[in-house]
């Protein structure tokens, strides 16, 4: 019998931007073009096999709200405490979300636990022809920042298991 790891991961990034969307085709390999809008924090958990001796069990915090809180120092940090992963969500057509993405990325790697392992995902890739952030420049900044870096689409699942399995292989397996 193999060995099963068990890992918390949460989702940040502007509203919108797809983060409840990535989780559902995660989770459910589902989609929904008209999503009611997540209230509080939703908990979902899915495992990934990563080999006959390997299963990563991710426990998935996808929050709400953390959005518009401006003063967050109080209250975000609840959201990613103990987190040993996080993926900070992006919208390609959306330059905003970038920078918004980058201040939660600043705001990891200064209080949450050193250890853990971070991923941008730059999502909506399926809306190319209103592409605003260009993948080099999302790409440069991953690199620089020591960050796993995927666009994805939780519409066509575009890259959305190979983003959540790279995050698994980066995480302590021993
Ligand atoms: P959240 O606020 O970050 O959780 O964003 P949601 O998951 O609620 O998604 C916001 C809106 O964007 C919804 O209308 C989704 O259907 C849509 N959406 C999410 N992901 C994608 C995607 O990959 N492609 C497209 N075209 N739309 C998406
Ligand atoms: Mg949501």
């Amino acid at each position: 019998a193999g060995k099963l790891f068990q890992f918390k991961l949460v989702l940040l990034g502007e509203s919108a931007v797809g983060k409840s969307s990535l989780v559902l085709r995660f989770v459910k390999d589902q989609f929904d073009d008209y999503r009611e809008s997540t209230i509080g924090a939703a908990f979902l958990t899915q495992t990934i096999c990563l080999d006959d001796a390997t299963t990563v069990k991710f426990e998935i915090w996808d929050t709400a709200g953390q959005e518009r809180y401006k003063a967050r120092a109080s209250l975000a940090p609840m959201y990613y405490r103990n987190a040993n992963c996080a993926v900070v969500v992006y919208d390609i057509t959306q330059t905003s979300s970038l920078d918004k993405a980058k201040s939660w990325v600043k705001e990891l790697q200064r209080q949450a636990d050193p250890n853990i392992v971070i991923a941008l995902a730059g999502n909506k890739s399926d809306l190319s022809a209103r592409r605003a952030v260009e993948t080099e420049e999302a790409q440069a900044y991953a690199d620089e920042a020591g960050l796993l870096f995927f666009e994805t689409s939780a519409k066509t699942a575009t890259n959305v298991n190979e983003l959540f399995t790279s995050i698994a292989k980066k995480l302590p397996l021993d």
